[in-house]
């Protein structure tokens, strides 16, 4: 994305989730296309370009290991993370109801952070993953989209195992929201400028008048 003056404009995106729901996974088949199977623990940080809606768009993608801490909104780690992201995508697997309730845990810790540093709308998707696995859910589908429309955040259901394109529509939505929310914090500046400037005005002519 290239931003009015020109420059370009990356987005942060912080991927988390209880442990073994697959966030590697699904981070790898956005970037190869492929399905590994093993991805070991290792905490990653990657740069992906996509384009979307004919833009192109930078994505630094962080994949960290998950720790009992993450639940923790005082953990100063967890504080970096979402200070440093733009965008979440918070991923739980349909087999796992544990994930599930954690994934409503970060909405939470997220929005509380980002009220804090004053942000109107974060940017979140979330993600069922593990959707190939139907004959061991114990989440249903319903229950992830109504998790998302309580939260306003997106949803997906998706197989990192099975299928790139559903994962592919998960990085791209989130884009579509990082690009929105951009709009709206520009929107905002300008609004905030305008009453600014017709303040000052407005000041100026009161002290002309004395
Ligand atoms: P992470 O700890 O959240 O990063 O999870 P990983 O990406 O390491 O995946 C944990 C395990 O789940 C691995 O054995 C993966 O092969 C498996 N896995 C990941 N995604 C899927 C999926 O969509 N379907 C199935 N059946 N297994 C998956
Ligand atoms: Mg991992």
């Amino acid at each position: 994305m290239t931003g009015l003056n020109g420059q370009r404009m990356d987005a942060n995106v912080v991927v988390l989730g209880t442990d073994n729901v697959g966030k590697s996974a699904l981070i790898v088949r956005f970037l190869t296309r492929r399905f590994i199977g093993e991805y070991g623990d290792i905490e990653s940080l990657y740069t992906h370009n996509v384009v979307v809606d004919g833009r192109e768009q930078t994505l630094n993608i962080w994949d960290a290991p998950y720790s009992q801490q993450d639940l923790s909104s005082e953990s100063l780690m967890y504080e970096k993370r979402v200070q440093w992201a733009n965008g979440f995508v918070l991923v739980y697997s349909v087999c796992d109801r544990a994930s599930f309730n954690a994934v409503s845990r970060l909405i939470q810790i997220i929005k509380t952070n980002k009220d804090i540093l004053g942000f109107e709308k974060m940017p979140i998707v979330i993600v069922g993953n593990k959707r190939d696995l139907d004959h061991r859910r114990t989440v249903l589908s319903e229950e992830g989209r109504l998790l998302a429309l309580s939260a306003d955040c997106q949803f997906y259901e998706v197989s990192a195992a099975e299928n790139y394109h559903s994962v592919l529509m998960v990085f791209h939505g989130l884009v579509h929201c990082i690009r929105e929310s951009r709009v709206s914090v520009k929107k905002l500046a300008g609004i905030k400028g305008i009453v600014k400037s017709m303040s000052a005005v407005f000041t100026r002519r009161r002290t002309d008048s004395l």
